[in-house]
């Protein structure tokens, strides 16, 4: 599927997260905009946009201010953290938008991603709560990134209603490789149930580090493998958080 990334303000176009989308098998035209002109940014990317007709436009940042301020027809827009309110004219979304965000932004603050999906008319599930920062380029940003590309792409909508921000989280995680399958954690500091992707290669006694998509607390994470290939997996909480 051909994507159009459109990168944040002085972000490298070879940056993790298009990079991230090419991975899984996307052909994905990073235009580098423009950092100091705006209106030479959405310009650029309208003049991409119309050599390559993409299927879904993503736009990190303020590259999702360009994104939105582009002509883009019917065309999905996949926003992460749009800088919308510091760049560009324009204040709505189409119906066919989703937005990822990060409480934890201390960039763009997550309330202007619900003051614009508020003001597009949009439910509120349109708006994701995911990720730890900005950037939004760990493996759970990313899944959800790659997951709302591929639902937009395909001309499908959302398929929950109200019922919070974790399930896209969880369902991008069952595309199984055969040396791959799912377990579950608890998270110790919030409460929810975890869905992990088991690597069997790893070996029968694993233990990594990684923080809770929820809570963004760090967890130790012990997965233990038997023999019929039934795992065992539970969740330790890392000493480092408040
Ligand atoms: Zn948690």
């Amino acid at each position: 599927m051909k994507v159009l990334f459109l990168h944040g303000w002085h972000s490298v176009p070879g940056g993790v997260k298009p990079t991230y989308l090419a991975q899984h098998g996307h052909e994905v035209i990073v235009p580098a905009l423009d950092d100091d002109d705006f209106d030479a940014a959405v310009l650029q990317a309208q003049v991409e946009f119309e050599k390559h007709q993409p299927r879904v436009v993503v736009g990190s940042s303020r590259g999702g201010a360009v994104a939105i301020n582009i002509a883009s027809g019917d065309t999905p827009l996949v926003l992460l953290c749009p800088a919308w309110k510091r760049w560009g004219a324009a204040r709505t979304l189409k119906s066919n938008s989703i937005i990822l965000h990060s409480r934890k932004d201390d960039v763009v603050p997550f309330r202007e991603s619900e003051e614009l999906i508020e003001k597009s008319g949009l439910p509120a599930e349109a708006l994701i709560e995911v990720g730890c920062d900005h950037r939004l380029a760990d493996e759970s940003p990313l899944s959800v990134m790659l997951w709302a590309c591929e639902l937009l792409g395909a001309g499908e909508r959302l398929p929950w209603l109200g019922d919070g921000a974790t399930r896209p989280a969880k369902s991008t995680r069952t595309q199984n490789a055969p040396s791959q399958k799912d377990a579950s954690y608890v998270c110790d500091a919030c409460g929810e149930e975890i869905v992990i992707p088991l690597d069997l290669t790893e070996g029968a006694h694993q233990t990594y580090v990684e923080d809770c998509p929820v809570c963004c607390r760090s967890s130790t994470i012990h997965v233990e493998i038997d023999d019929d290939g039934d795992a065992r997996v539970w969740a330790e909480p890392e000493q480092d958080y408040e």
